[in-house]
């Protein structure tokens, strides 16, 4: 076993770090207060890869691994979730579905704008009444002639007020329910495509999330992505893989709030002394290493394995899972070790709490997770 990483892991977790530090942290308040979406941090971002992390050179791309990005996510996620999770959808929910089931030519076509952040990428499969039962898909795909006319809404579908491609999933044959869906390379400036209402959130503030409005929006039949018919598998497959990705925002998010609390702690003094001579302080501190740390070494293993083409699926759930719900857990310390002031807005901790929520619910709910353990577990 093998816990080191490659020097260029190394450098792309630096460089990530680097920037995060110089450039997002000196804006995550802004971008939390405000709510908008910070479009320039972003194409900095391509600029330096981080839109094309798996991408394959030949493409455009950077061409690295899982691990390499999830390294990245968590350094980004530290300085702010929202900005990761533009990234980590982009590049795992978007370029990772055209990576393993796109043509050539959709390949040739996509991905090199997906890289340089020509095009932002959005998910589109969640629906009013298709959440966690993701196969009950509303939205219709009909046949027509060298197009597939498109009519349905999509909801909570992150980056879409702001996407220029959208994965979008739909049924192409309801009477087989899971087994007849469909999958869709759809731009966005596609004539019936429209942003209906931007959500208002809790918190990941400045990662906009919206209705997709598809009005007999016709999608050209090369665009179809995968077979017809077998887009549940896209799904599945997709966010297996994505799984580790979130993980590793959980990781960050949680990495993060332990230090504020940490730093807090050695600052904080009550009955004369610093609050991190406390035994039950120091007890807080102990419990949230050992959550972050285990929680860092599943998301690895479940990205290492991604990496190495074997199944991945409940290594993924599992991490993610653990990975979300600690990231609550440490989020809530941290805000404990602040007392009062973690309350108070102008702590990040109380940002990183509202943040945190978010990691148990999208990209499956942890009841979810759970189901396809245990499924999983009871199947041997
Ligand atoms: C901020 C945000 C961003 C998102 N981004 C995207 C995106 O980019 N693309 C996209 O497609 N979707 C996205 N989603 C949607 C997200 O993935 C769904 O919200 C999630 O899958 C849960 O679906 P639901 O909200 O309909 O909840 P429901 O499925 O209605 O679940 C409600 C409750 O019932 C539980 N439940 C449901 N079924 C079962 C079961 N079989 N066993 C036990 N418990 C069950 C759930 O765990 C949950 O606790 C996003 C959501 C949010 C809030």
């Amino acid at each position: 076993m093998d816990f080191q990483f490659t020097e260029e892991q190394l450098m792309i977790r630096d460089t990530a770090r680097d920037f995060a530090e110089e450039q997002i942290k000196p804006r995550e308040m802004e971008i939390d207060e405000t709510g908008e979406y910070p479009r320039d941090l972003i194409m900095k971002m391509a600029e330096l890869g981080f839109l094309g992390m798996i991408i394959p050179e030949e493409y455009g791309g950077s061409g690295l691994d899982m691990v390499t990005m999830c390294l990245a996510a968590e350094e980004i996620t530290k300085a702010s979730a929202a900005v990761s999770l533009t990234m980590g959808l982009h590049n795992s929910l978007v370029t990772l579905p055209i990576i393993d089931y796109g043509t050539e030519e959709q390949k040739k076509k996509y991905l090199p704008k997906l890289a340089s952040g020509e095009m932002l990428g959005c998910f589109a499969l969640t629906e009013p009444n298709a959440g966690s039962d993701a196969g009950n898909q509303e939205t219709t795909a009909v046949e027509d002639g060298d197009y597939y006319v498109l009519n349905g809404r999509k909801q909570f579908i992150t980056n879409g007020p702001v996407a220029d491609l959208a994965v979008v999933f739909a049924a192409t044959d309801r009477s087989r329910g899971p087994r007849g869906l469909s999958v869709f390379l759809v731009e966005a400036n596609t004539p019936g495509f429209q942003v209906g209402t931007i959500e208002k959130k809790m918190g990941i503030l400045g990662s906009p999330t919206s209705e997709l409005v598809f009005e007999d929006m016709r999608v050209p039949k090369e665009n179809l992505l995968g077979k017809k018919n077998r887009a549940f598998r896209v799904a599945v497959t997709t966010i297996d893989g994505a799984r580790a990705g979130v993980a590793a925002q959980c990781v960050g998010v949680a990495q993060r709030a332990m230090e504020e609390a940490i730093a807090y702690s050695k600052e904080r003094k009550q009955f004369g002394q610093h609050i991190s001579g406390f035994q039950l302080i120091q007890g807080h501190i102990a419990d949230m290493a050992v959550m972050v740390e285990s929680a860092r070494l599943l998301t690895f293993k479940a990205a290492w394995l991604r990496d190495q083409g074997k199944p991945c699926g409940t290594a993924s759930a599992i991490a993610k899972l653990y990975a979300s719900e600690i990231c609550t857990k440490v989020a809530h310390k941290a805000v404990q070790i602040h007392g009062g002031y973690g309350y108070i807005r102008d702590y990040v901790v109380e940002r990183l709490y509202r943040d945190a929520r978010i990691m148990e619910l999208y990209e499956g709910t942890s009841e979810i997770q759970r189901v396809s353990i245990a499924l999983d577990m009871l199947k041997h």
